[in-house]
This record gives structure tokens, C-alpha cells and sequence, in this order.
């Protein structure tokens, strides 16, 4: 009846299915345990009328010209340049930390000289990992790193991961460097900004074709069944392409144990107010225990809201406990080792592939997602 069966309707899972529909004329089924589709991208209007994120603000942004195109069939974009700040003793600095940052953190003259410092050093436009910077041993660029440690990065790294930003995989801190440049935008990318009607509306349309059915409140452990090196559907053999976007260690029970995320514990307000901060995100990165306030108006461009909704993120581990929803990887070695013992148990499966962020325990952006699932399918219909 199916050609091949996805799980998961996140990006990963929704690029996939289409994929295989469209261009391989496949019928492809597409199990999902949440109520609604759009995994971790999902945004619903809220009960006040503001278009909110469910799970976390999440920004468009990419330098991939077919990731763009394709989702581009979807959706059109809101597209701007995105902004942070970050919450400094009240003080509200640019980041990522940059040469304006720099004019705001010091008296001018001190400013256009280690703006000469920076520049001399790395090179206008580069971008540098703070764990680098601080290994400058120039004392000028020494102080600008130690700021940049104690007032971006330590509190808001031991918020959201537990650990010191030297405790935690490069490749993490590694995503806000430090820009040698006047560029204020979170991300450098090309493009940038929303799905104009929202990313339910654009994968509603992308896993609406004729050979994909979807089946949400759906659990694949009701539906399939791994035995040694077999999977069955519904007590059959399945031998077509299963594509599992969802945790790795659960389709084992945990049998080793437990592949460590960490979670966020979202908390929405509604204000009976015109705006909150005025602003789309802001950073607390030496106070407040949570992490960041994300504003919906200013996220989506939405004008005709009574209000608004803001929304405050609390890390924790994640334990597995009902209702909780593994959000980050927790990327070091031991954690590897672990998913590689569970990525060894699915390897006897010929026709299974493992994609997405929760799948691969990878830190991805939806782009890279997007762009991994649109060469999965062409994989599969080789
Ligand atoms: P998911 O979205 O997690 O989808 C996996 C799906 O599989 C889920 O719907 C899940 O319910 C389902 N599933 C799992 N197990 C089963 C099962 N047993 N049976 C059936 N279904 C199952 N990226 C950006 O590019 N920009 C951003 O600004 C950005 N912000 C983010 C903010 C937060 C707080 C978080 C957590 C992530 C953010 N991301 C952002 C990353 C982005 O969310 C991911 O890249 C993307 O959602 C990953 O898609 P996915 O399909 O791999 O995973
Ligand atoms: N980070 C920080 N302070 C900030 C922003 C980021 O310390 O103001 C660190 C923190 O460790 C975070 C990582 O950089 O987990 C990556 O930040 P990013 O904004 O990419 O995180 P995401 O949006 O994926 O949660």
C-alpha cells in the first residue's frame, strides 16, 4: 500500500515525504506522535490572536540557494534581517558582540583603537569563536575577550547547557562569534526572515500531494516493529524505505541508556499592552534565570494584534519523564559513543535512514536539515 514510511513530520520528515511523492511518484506515509504537524517549527495563533511559536522562536535563514527554492514553492517570506540583543545590567547590547558592540562597551577613543587592534589582528569581516579570542595573548584583545566571556557567554552557557562555555562542544559557542564588523544581524546568511503565513501553514502545504498521507497522534511504535534486521508494518514485513527522524535510543527502549539533551520549559505571557521590550529577542546573559524573551509581534511582522505575547525559555535536563521534549544534543565524545552504539543496532536494516536532528543527536539549523533531507531522497530513489 506504501512505498516507504516516514517518521516524523518536523522539516526533516515534511522535505523528505514531499520529495519522494513528487519526484519519485511514491506513496509515503508519514507517522507523527505530536497532534499537529511541523515538529519543532510548528506556530499556531494563540488565544489572543498573536501568531506564536510553539517551541521556540525560530528564524529562516540560509545561504543555500535550492534549500531557499524549494521551501520557496511553499511559502512566501517575510524576509528581514534579524536582531538580537543581549540584556547587559540593563543595558541593551548588540550581539553577536561586534565592532558596534564595541562603541557601546567603551569610551570612544579606547573603541576606535581596538577596533584597530581587531582589525589588524583578524581581518575586517572575520568572525571569531570566543573560545579563540580568549587565547590571544595581545592584552587588548585579552580584555575585550574576558567582557565578552563574562557578559555574553558564562551565565547564559551555564543556563542553557549546565556547563562552562569551555565545558561545551566548540562547534555550540562556536554559532555567536564575535563579528570584526558593523553587521548587527544574528545571522550573516543571504536569506533570512519567515514564511509569511507561518511554517505550519508552509509544511501543511508541502505534505499536501496526493501520494502522502499523514497520520498525526501517531506513535510508530504502534505501526512498526524492529526485529533483528526487519521492521514490520502493522505484523507484515516492511521492505520499503523507512526514514525515522525521531530519538534513537527510544526506538531501542533506551537499552543503553539514556542519549543525554537538554530541554526548555516555555513560558508564555499575554500583555495587555502595545509592546513588551520592542523588540523581537533579548538575550539576559548575566542575570534572570531564564535565558531569553522572545516578543511574537516583532519575530512575524504581525500588525493586527490586540496586545502581545512574549514568550521566556528555562533550560533543563532532559529526562525522558512524559511531556518533555528533547530539544539540543548534548554534543562530547561519550554522548557519541552512545548514539554510535544505538546508530550500529540500525545498521543491519538495510532499507532504514536516520535524518534530523534528533535522529543524527546533531545540532542543526533548518536549513541544514532541509538540505540533508532534499539529498536523502535523491539518495533513495537511485
Ligand atoms: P523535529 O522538528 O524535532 O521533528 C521530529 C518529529 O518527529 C517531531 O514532530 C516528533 O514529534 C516526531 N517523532 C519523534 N518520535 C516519533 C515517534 N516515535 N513516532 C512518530 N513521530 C515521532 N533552526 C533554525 O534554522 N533557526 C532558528 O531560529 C531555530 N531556532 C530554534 C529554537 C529552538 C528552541 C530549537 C529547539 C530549535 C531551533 N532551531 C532553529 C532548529 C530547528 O528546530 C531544527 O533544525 C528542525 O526543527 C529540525 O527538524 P527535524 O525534523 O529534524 O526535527
Ligand atoms: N550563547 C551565549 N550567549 C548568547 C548567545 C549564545 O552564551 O547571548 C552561547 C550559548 O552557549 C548558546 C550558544 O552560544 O547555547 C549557541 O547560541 P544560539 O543562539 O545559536 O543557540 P540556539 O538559538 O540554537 O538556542
Amino acid at each position: 500500500m506504501y512505498d516507504s514510511i516516514i517518521i516524523g513530520s518536523g522539516a526533516a520528515g515534511s522535505t523528505v515525504a514531499r520529495k519522494l511523492a513528487e519526484t519519485g511518484e511514491r506513496k509515503v506515509l508519514v507517522l507523527e506522535k505530536r497532534p499537529h504537524i511541523g515538529g519543532n517549527c510548528y506556530d499556531r495563533v494563540d488565544d489572543y490572536g498573536i501568531l506564536i511559536h510553539q517551541y521556540g522562536p525560530h528564524i529562516f535563514h540560509t545561504s543555500e540557494e535550492d534549500v531557499f527554492h524549494f521551501l520557496s514553492e511553499f511559502t512566501d517570506w517575510y524576509l528581514f534581517g534579524h536582531e538580537v540583543a543581549a540584556n547587559v545590567h540593563e543595558k541593551l547590547l548588540p550581539i553577536p558582540f561586534n565592532l558596534n558592540t564595541l562603541y557601546q562597551v567603551y569610551e570612544p577613543e579606547k573603541a576606535e583603537e581596538l577596533e584597530q587592534v581587531l582589525i589588524k589582528e583578524y581581518g575586517m569581516g572575520s568572525r571569531v569563536p570566543i573560545i579563540q579570542l580568549r587565547e590571544n595573548s595581545n592584552p587588548d584583545i585579552k580584555a575585550i575577550a574576558d567582557y565578552v566571556y563574562e557578559n555574553i557567554f558564562l551565565y547564559y552557557t551555564m543556563k542553557q547547557w549546565g556547563q562552562k562555555p569551555e565545558e561545551i562542544s566548540p562547534e555550540v559557542t562556536g554559532r555567536v562569534p564575535v563579528l570584526i564588523s558593523h553587521d548587527n544581524r544574528y545571522f550573516q546568511d543571504k536569506y533570512q526572515g519567515m514564511p509569511k503565513d507561518g511554517y505550519t501553514a508552509m509544511f501543511q502545504k508541502m505534505l499536501d500531494h496526493p501520494g502522502i498521507t499523514v497520520k498525526t497522534s501517531a506513535d510508530c511504535r504502534d505501526y512498526l516493529t524492529f526485529l533483528q534486521d526487519k521492521v514490520l508494518f502493522l505484523g507484515e514485513e516492511f521492505t520499503g524505505g523507512i526514514i525515522y527522524t525521531g530519538a534513537l535510543d527510544e526506538l531501542f527502549d533506551c537499552e543503553y541508556g539514556r542519549l543525554p539533551y537538554r530541554s526548555l520549559d516555555f513560558r508564555f505571557e499575554h500583555l495587555d499592552q502595545e509592546s513588551f521590550q520592542g523588540r523581537s529577542v533579548v538575550n539576559y546573559t548575566v542575570s534572570e534565570p531564564y535565558t531569553r524573551i522572545t516578543e511574537f509581534k516583532y519575530l512575524t511582522g504581525q500588525k493586527d494584534t490586540n496586545g502581545t505575547t512574549i514568550v521566556k525559555e528555562y533550560p533543563f535536563a532532559y529526562t525522558g519523564a512524559e511531556g518533555e521534549i528533547p530539544y539540543y544534543a548534548i554534543l562530547n565524545d561519550e554522548n557519541q559513543t552512545l548514539y554510535q552504539k544505538y546508530a550500529d543496532k540500525i545498521r543491519p536494516f538495510q532499507n532504514v535512514y536516520l535524518l534530523g536532528r534528533l535522529a543524527e543527536y546533531k545540532y542543526y539549523n533548518m536549513d541544514a536539515i532541509v538540505k540533508k533531507a532534499l539529498q536523502l531522497a535523491d539518495e533513495i530513489r537511485r
